[in-house]
Parts: structure tokens; C-alpha cells; sequence
């Protein structure tokens, strides 16, 4: 999981580059749908700037909804966002650009699914004014986007990372138990704010792990991340003994967790199997040496 970079244009021209998108429906009546959103432009004008102050002063929280929004405008707000259109898969390809042109397809909710749409931060139910506002938008997976659904704010504490603002902890926090029993391997993941990160930050990031099932999906994945690990050390293996083929390992997971941070649920197993006697009990009955 690593911080994004949110979109650095200008959001009310975002607004207008999504109204122009949108063609005139066949056999629609008048008025018109875009002649009823550019009405609203004024007033979402003002909306916008009300959310970029709040965003840049890290001040979400304390968005209120806008009463004035009947149900018809709400319908026609809604309706501007549509993932697989021009501006949204502009947008996208925008955030998940890295500076050295490496395209980050992998959702940071999860680090397991490819992104295959845009979560609303705020979410677009509750807050319709913000439907298509281009820092209310995160590239994610469908998966977690459902897991998330109307979800926020919880008892005065956000109930997700927002990977714009919330500055992601070097530290680690995310563990794993490794046991090696009856020739199986049972991995138990769990989070731990072994190196005292802030306790309100910590706190949104375990609404976000619990939220998303982030814990279970991982474990999920455990037994496929054991069987790669166990064929990058085999084929070190045919040069190295086991002990240097292990750190061989160990370095190049440093490597990457320079890249994805020290939260990667594939790296915090990988580097726990590396030290674990639960590992060394597998090799052994396999007869890596
Ligand atoms: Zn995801």
C-alpha cells in the first residue's frame, strides 16, 4: 500500500470536460440534461471550492452535505459519473502514473486486484455534489469498492485510508503467525502498532483492514505466495546453499519494500518465512539444504 498522488489539474475544469462528454440522449425532452447540469455549475463552483479547502487542510471530516439538493438534481449529479468514459479513464491513468512512467495498476486499498474502477471518497449517495469532484475519486478494485459501499466516517474517525491525505506509516504494523503443522502451513495475518504510530491514525487503518477483510483476503492468497517463494529459493538453490539462497531472498524483498512499503502482504510473509523455523521445518522435509 503507498500514498497517491491526487489529481493535480483543476477541478472545476474537470466538471466541465465531464459535462461536455456527455451527449444528448435520443429522443430526450426538453429541458435537457446538460442544459440542467449547466445550471448547477454555480452552485457545484462553490461545492468545490468548499471540498478543496477541506482537502487541503485535511478537513474531510468536517464535510457537510449540502441541503439545497432536491431529488431530481441529485439524479442528474449522478448520473455525470461514468467509469468507463474518456474523463474518468483519463483520470485514472493520471493517479496511477508514477513519476519514472511506472503505471501502478494494482488497487493500494487491497494490493491484490488489478484497479477496475474509481471508489468515492465521500461517498457520492450522501454527498451527489461530489460525484465526478477529481479528489473525491481513487483508482481501486471492484472488490473493495463494494466492500466499501456508502461506509466513512464511523464515531468521529474515518472508516478508510485515504490514500491522498493520510501520510502511510513507514513502520510496520501488518504481521504474520506462521505455523507448519502435519506438512501444512497455517498463516494467521493480524496488525500490531508495535512502533507507535499515531493512535488516530492507526485506528483508521484497522477500520480499513477490517472494513475491506483485508486480513482474510490475504490469508486467502497465502498458499500462492508460500509456493512462489518456495520456487524463487529452489532455483537459488542450484548455485547457493539453503542459508545463502535465504538471503539472497531476504534482499531483494528489502528491494521491494522500498518500492511498496513495509505493509506489503506478500513481502511481511515472504520476509517471515525467511527467519521462520516454520520454513526451515518445510526445507527439511523437502530436502533443501
Ligand atoms: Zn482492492
Amino acid at each position: 500500500m503507498i500514498n497517491l498522488n491526487s489529481y493535480s489539474g483543476d477541478s472545476i475544469l474537470f466538471l466541465q470536460e465531464v459535462i461536455n462528454s456527455k451527449k444528448r440522449g435520443k429522443g430526450e425532452q426538453f429541458p435537457f440534461y446538460k442544459d440542467r447540469i449547466k445550471l448547477l455549475i454555480p452552485f457545484l463552483s462553490n461545492a468545490y471550492k468548499v471540498y478543496d479547502t477541506a482537502f487541503t487542510s485535511n478537513k474531510l471530516l468536517y464535510l457537510a452535505p449540502l441541503p439545497s439538493i432536491n431529488a431530481n438534481q441529485k439524479d442528474d449529479l449522478l448520473k455525470l459519473y461514468k467509469y468507463g468514459s474518456k474523463p474518468f479513464i483519463r483520470l485514472k491513468n493520471a493517479i496511477i502514473s508514477l513519476p519514472n512512467d511506472y503505471e501502478l495498476n494494482t488497487c493500494q486499498y487491497c494490493t491484490i486486484n488489478d484497479v477496475n474502477t474509481l471508489d468515492h471518497i465521500v461517498p457520492k449517495e450522501c454527498f451527489p455534489e461530489f460525484v465526478v469532484h477529481p479528489k473525491n475519486l481513487i483508482p481501486v478494485c471492484s472488490e473493495c469498492n463494494s466492500y466499501k459501499s456508502n461506509k466513512w466516517v464511523k464515531g468521529g474517525n474515518f472508516e478508510f485510508i485515504n490514500l491522498y491525505l493520510h501520510k502511510l506509516p513507514y513502520q510496520q504494523f501488518l504481521y504474520v503467525d506462521l505455523k507448519y503443522t502435519n506438512s501444512t502451513f497455517s498463516v494467521k495475518y493480524f496488525l500490531k502498532n508495535t512502533h507507535n504510530i499515531d493512535a488516530i491514525l492507526f485506528n483508521i487503518i484497522k477500520n480499513h483492514y477490517d472494513n475491506l477483510k483485508l486480513l482474510n483476503r490475504f490469508q486467502g492468497k497465502a498458499n500462492q505466495v508460500i509456493s512462489e517463494f518456495e520456487n524463487t529459493v529452489r532455483g537459488s538453490l542450484i548455485k547457493l546453499s539453503l542459508k545463502d539462497s535465504l538471503e539472497c531472498a531476504k534482499a531483494t524483498i528489502v528491494y521491494e519494500q522500498s518500492r511498496l512499503g513495509m505493509n506489503h502482504y506478500e513481502n511481511v510473509l515472504k520476509l517471515t518465512l525467511c527467519s521462520s523455523l516454520a520454513f526451515m521445518e518445510y526445507c527439511s522435509d523437502k530436502g533443501y539444504k
